[in-house]
């Protein structure tokens, strides 16, 4: 049943006489091109990675993730990918914590609920339930992608891209010894690749750094991502890293550390680039405003979806600041939804957008995601929607849980 909750202010003689009441509703009816949310299924696959990727706060050598199916009460479909990883090591949550959420937080926000565009739901997911941007970015990202299958439009289209092929990087994880990080690193550029992104953490970075620098010459754009593993006590080491010019140093302090990040950057000559501390465009504009940093890795994950990321691009344009597309250990169906992101006019430096064989041995989608000789992904354009078909057989082979949530068993309450 469908209730509509309600509150009327009645005024006599200047005081408010507050009534709390409820109606039963019939279902809300959907206007054409109008999204409502029917049924929601959470699944947690199982995908083992190629290889481990170390990075200072721990490796990974299996991948669990969440999955959303998102169906349309008009009938259209997609998926969706949660980033987060199994343990509170990137940020805080996890594929537990964004389950729960989804679940009795943010899916209940939705089912049934008729909203006009997917650009309305960041605020509808936003309003008095703090954080859990990875849960709500998952859901928040498939109503783009469910808007975009109902228009019959390429998602990088509705989103506002104008690229047709996107410049991608690769990030290497921490390896035992510089000589076989420069060898994955000389691998990297036979491949094609735009940009080298090496890990460090502590005890196992200047050195690394400069040995793939003298490896790969002047010119090769090269950046290190320390991953919060270091503090300000740490300013006078991390300063040598100016030494190897790389194109950025992701995030060196945590992610609150903003003031000590400017600190750092007023001393450094490498310009830092911010990943775990941006967390909106609040943060965005802090770190501008600070000197923080000069560039930012726009993961939408990270920032609760493709609204926040839209509004942090916009900010960092006007601020004349780069942006560019993090990865997240994503499958074919994350990357599709990172790709179409990286289209917009200010992605102007390499993503960490690799094609599916760097990370899986098969992919859940089909066509997997390749790369061109130039290092460049392309963006689909001809087809509705995230432009691969999702291989379901495949994925619910993979499946270890999954869950249902439909609007006949949540009462929405709509005011
Ligand atoms: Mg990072």
């Amino acid at each position: 049943m469908d209730l509509n909750w309600y509150t009327k202010v009645v005024y006599r003689s200047g005081v408010p006489r507050i009534t709390l009441g409820a109606v039963v509703c019939r279902p809300p009816v959907t206007v054409p091109g109008m999204l409502r949310l029917e049924r929601v299924t959470l699944r947690e696959i199982r995908l083992a990675l190629k290889e481990p990727f170390r990075i200072s706060s721990g490796v990974e050598s299996e991948r669990r993730i969440l999955l959303l199916a998102l169906e349309d009460a008009d009938g259209a479909s997609t998926w969706a990918e949660c980033v987060a990883f199994p343990r509170p090591n990137y940020t805080p949550e996890t594929i537990d914590t964004a389950w729960l959420a989804i679940r009795e937080w943010l899916a209940p926000r939705l089912l049934g609920r008729p909203v006009a565009a997917a650009s309305d739901v960041h605020n509808i997911l936003a309003q008095d339930i703090r954080g859990h941007n990875m849960a709500k970015a998952v859901l928040e990202m498939g109503c783009w992608g469910l808007e975009a299958e109902i228009q019959r439009e390429p998602l990088s289209l509705l989103l506002g891209g104008t690229r047709l092929r996107v410049p991608t990087g690769i990030s290497l994880g921490i390896q035992p010894a510089p000589e076989l990080l420069v060898e994955r690193a000389l691998a990297a550029v036979a491949a094609g690749y735009r940009k080298i992104k090496l890990k460090i953490q502590p005890g196992q970075d200047i050195e690394y750094v400069r040995a793939v620098r003298t490896a790969l010459g002047a010119e090769l754009e090269i950046m290190a991502d320390a991953n919060a593993a270091y503090s300000i006590d740490d300013a006078d080491h991390l300063i040598e890293l100016d030494e190897s010019r790389m194109l950025m140093l992701e995030q060196p302090f945590g992610a609150d550390a903003l003031l000590q990040l400017a600190e750092l950057q007023r001393r450094m000559t490498t310009p830092l680039c911010l990943d775990e501390s941006i967390i909106d465009v609040s943060r965005a504009r802090d770190m501008i405003a600070l000197g923080s940093g000069k560039i930012i890795n726009i993961k939408p994950g990270r920032v609760g979806g493709f609204a926040a990321s839209k509004a942090i691009h916009d900010v960092c344009r006007d601020a004349g600041v780069p942006v560019w597309c993090g990865g997240m250990l994503e499958t074919g169906i994350g990357r599709a939804y990172n790709v179409a992101l990286a289209s917009l006019p200010n992605f102007s430096m390499p993503g960490d957008l690799s094609p599916s064989a760097r990370y899986w041995a098969r992919d859940i989608v089909s066509p997997e995601w390749t790369m061109d000789a130039e290092g460049m992904v392309h963006v689909p354009r001809t087809k509705p929607g995230l432009g691969v078909e999702i291989d379901v057989d495949f994925i619910e082979s993979l499946t270890t849980r999954s869950e249902v949530l439909s609007s006949r068993s949540v009462t929405v309450s709509v005011r």
